[in-house]
């Protein structure tokens, strides 16, 4: 009996848990992702980009989540092309900033429907609900900046230049606007969905971010994060070569990579929770260790 007891109260304190302000609800992920799949393709300088970016802002702006957008051309091997990057701000005690961040363009195909539900809508929406989760802290020792990357994707295929348009941007206007010391990490959110969640460590990103991220992982029981190393090129490059902690999370292996087959039966809300609260759990100690430096 004594046993069942606690059984219950167990069982009311995880659901209490799950349904307390500050947890990230994949439900709500869920929903932002399944919006952006009704939109369609959403290839930069697309109907379906613009439609996206409207959806970002509005969902912000209802968590009342101060934005901005920063709109740039794209100089593609098929011409220039106009994208535009999405920020989101949530002020903390320092101007200083964290910045979380996910693509929201998905690859341009012409001969077939794709619409990115793990590469592109998975960490996206993910982001979206972060904000919400993240907007309740009261303790926030940095701004936290939401940023929705536009352009991550290869117009024709990921060589030079022709990948990563929006990060590139964004970390040069910071480095013109002197704002690139104020960024003291990055953790950018990719292809997050996958029903077999596997995170590798990934080798261009900064050990210490990653150490903290995979110990946190780890103390929550969630193996999907796993030693083994692997090497992505990705939106945190810019940051990376810039000087800007940053860190990856990102699962490439995912059998409908860049296939008609991302769908939303392709991916689960699980890992996307996974993800999130292992995010949130780390933050703090990202943050902690930000602050003595
Ligand atoms: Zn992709």
């Amino acid at each position: 009996m004594i046993w069942r007891i606690g059984c219950l109260v167990l069982l009311l304190a995880l659901t209490a848990d799950a349904q307390a302000p500050g947890s990230f609800d994949s439900t709500k992920a869920w929903e932002h992702v399944r919006q952006q799949l009704a939109i369609g393709p959403r290839p930069s300088g697309s109907p379906g980009n613009v439609k996206t970016r409207q959806y970002i802002l509005a969902q912000l702006n209802a968590l009342g989540i101060k934005t901005s957008e920063q709109a740039f051309e794209g100089a593609t091997p098929i011409g220039p092309i106009k994208m535009v990057n999405i920020i989101g701000t949530i002020p903390g005690k320092s101007p200083d900033r964290i910045i979380l961040a996910s693509h929201f363009d998905t690859k341009l195909f012409r001969d077939v429907r794709f619409v990115g539900a793990s590469d592109g809508a998975s960490s996206t929406g993910a982001l979206i609900e972060l904000g919400r989760v993240l907007k309740t802290r009261k303790d926030l020792p940095f701004t936290i900046e939401l940023l929705f990357l536009d352009g991550e994707e290869a117009v024709i295929e990921w060589a030079g230049t022709d990948n990563t348009y929006g990060s590139r941007h964004y970390v040069e206007a910071a480095r013109k606007s002197g704002s690139l010391k104020s960024i003291r990490a990055l953790i950018l959110l990719d292809m997050i969905g996958d029903r077999d969640l596997t995170i590798r460590r990934e080798s261009n990103s900064t050990r210490w971010l990653t150490d903290i991220v995979w110990a946190t992982a780890r103390k929550l029981g969630h193996a999907q994060f796993m030693d083994e190393e692997t090497t992505v090129e990705d939106d945190h490059i810019p940051f990376v070569k810039a000087g800007v902690p940053a860190l990856d999370i990102i699962d490439l292996d995912y059998p409908h990579w860049h296939t008609p087959k991302d769908t939303i039966e392709a991916i689960s809300a699980r890992s996307i929770q996974i993800v999130g609260d292992v995010v949130v759990a780390a933050l703090p100690q990202i943050e902690a260790r930000l602050a003595k430096q």
